[in-house]
């Protein structure tokens, strides 16, 4: 089938054209140019040129047939998997990297296409336990390697079909065995990106329901034993979420990434870039739909004048930029402070500023994907009929901002968090 933007055009030629990527990065662009150090900005423009072209180049209409796990190998090759870090130990070096150059990378590709932006963010994921816990071996660096060069998506396997939220008291199990190996039984579920990933992290314990004893492995999915089925997610459906059966899985000893008593550790150690991840994302999708409000109130017009005139779209557009600005200034110096201590402290933040780092990061989690979910619907709602039709992105951002709060830890999780920390802080008075 032919690839088609849209089923019926809705939207007039002129508004339509103005909508293009170009000028949404433009808006975003004149908006952050006085927060951002030159350094900063001109990187921000180089993911967003390297986007645009790919669009262009590869007629790209981001419509219902467009397999997104297609670009994987190319955004891998400019290095805009992850800017998380830098991979020295598998000689890939980069200018910028960090969470603030994560931030703008996930800023600008997100607004090319969401749905993309949030499966490279769960291969991110895969991503980190491995940088973190390579000690060096072979095996482990070929995997990190193949990750972030676009070789292959990746996924974490936290979730389990009874345990979601209660993520420390897991059902699947594994064994160790004599040549220091291991044998996995269980089940996981909602896994972003499984299905398509040759590479997965995944956490089992030696005893049902004791978190104490969890540890963490890497899994190549050729492995006999891995069983996967796509679990469908009607909000993002170009995104592959897997329902996994690990049936007498063996994991040699060299993936093994935190043996028995570590995996809840590193379970933990992977929460603050997680959900800071996840609240840039949404801050990202609210840049998305604000662009678009924003460009198109200023030239749809009834009553013979543009919509933005009227107080009743213009004065909720400005309520709406105002909070998605102000989020994006607090994300930015969070991250700015995080960079900041990992290179005072050279690459590992002590236990009890990471401990407080926690809290921001479900903070923010909370806070930008709550906005998200009411930005991206009320862009939508201020841009009338064009907000609905699937002649812009509009829908991608209005349907991906409602599963955000889950992911990540749900809402409640994250307000349960912050209500612990709360007490941690009176006791500190
Ligand atoms: C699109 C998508 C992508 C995902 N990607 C991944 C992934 O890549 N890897 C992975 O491992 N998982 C992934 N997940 C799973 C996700 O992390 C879980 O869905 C989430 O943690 C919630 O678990 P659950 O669905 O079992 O809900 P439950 O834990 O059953 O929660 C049901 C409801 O009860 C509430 N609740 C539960 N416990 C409490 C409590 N103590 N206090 C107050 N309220 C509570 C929850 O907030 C929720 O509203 C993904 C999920 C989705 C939808």
């Amino acid at each position: 089938m032919k690839n088609t933007k849209f089923m019926n055009q809705a939207i007039n030629d002129e508004i339509l054209a103005k909508l293009s990527l170009k000028n949404r990065y433009s808006f975003l662009n004149n908006n952050l140019m006085p927060i951002l150090s030159p350094e900063q900005f001109n990187y921000l423009k180089g993911v967003q040129k390297f986007c645009m072209r790919f669009e262009k180049k590869n007629n790209i209409t981001h419509g219902p047939d467009e397999d997104v796990y297609d670009w994987i190998p190319a955004f891998g090759e400019q290095g805009y998997i992850t800017r998380a870090h830098n991979f020295d130990m598998i000689d890939i070096n980069y200018d910028n990297y960090g969470a603030v150059a994560d931030f703008l990378r996930y800023l600008a590709i997100d607004m090319f296409d969401t749905q993309f932006a949030m499966g490279s963010g769960a291969t991110v994921l895969a991503i980190n336990p491995i940088y973190d816990h390579h000690e060096g071996v072979p095996e482990r660096l070929e995997a990190l390697k193949d990750l972030i060069t676009g070789k292959s998506p990746g996924a974490i396997l936290i979730t389990e079909p009874e345990r979601g939220s209660d993520a420390v008291h897991q059902l699947s199990v594994c064994e160790e065995q004599d040549d220091g190996s291991f044998i996995l039984n269980g089940e996981k579920i909602y896994n972003t990106n499984a299905p398509k990933s040759k590479w997965v992290v995944a956490y089992a314990t030696a005893e049902k329901n004791n978190g104490n004893l969890m540890a963490q492995f890497l899994i190549n999915t050729e492995w006999d034993g891995w069983q996967c089925e796509r679990v469908y997610i009607p909000w993002v459906p170009k995104l592959y979420l897997g329902h996994e059966k690990l049936v007498n899985l063996r994991v040699p000893k060299e993936y093994i990434l935190g043996g028995v008593g570590k995996g809840r550790e590193h379970l933990f150690e992977g929460l603050i870039p997680e959900r800071i991840g996840i609240a840039c994302g949404a801050i990202s999708q609210c840049w998305g739909a604000v662009s678009h409000a924003a460009i198109y109130a200023n030239m749809r017009k009834q009553f013979d004048q543009e919509v933005l005139k009227f107080q009743g779209v213009g004065f909720l557009l400005a309520d709406l930029w105002a909070k998605t600005t102000n989020l994006t200034i607090g994300l930015l110096k969070f991250a700015e402070t995080y960079d900041d201590k990992m290179e005072k402290f050279g690459g590992e933040i002590p236990r009890n500023i990471s401990r407080a780092m926690v809290a921001s990061a479900s903070q923010f989690k909370y806070h930008c994907t709550n906005l998200s979910k009411e930005v991206c619907y009320e862009a939508a709602n201020l841009m009338g009929g064009a907000g609905l039709c699937d002649n812009t992105l509009m829908h991608d951002y209005m349907n991906i901002s409602r599963i955000q709060e889950i992911l990540g830890g749900s809402r409640q999780i994250q307000q349960y968090i912050m209500s612990m920390a709360l007490r941690q802080l009176f006791k500190m008075l």
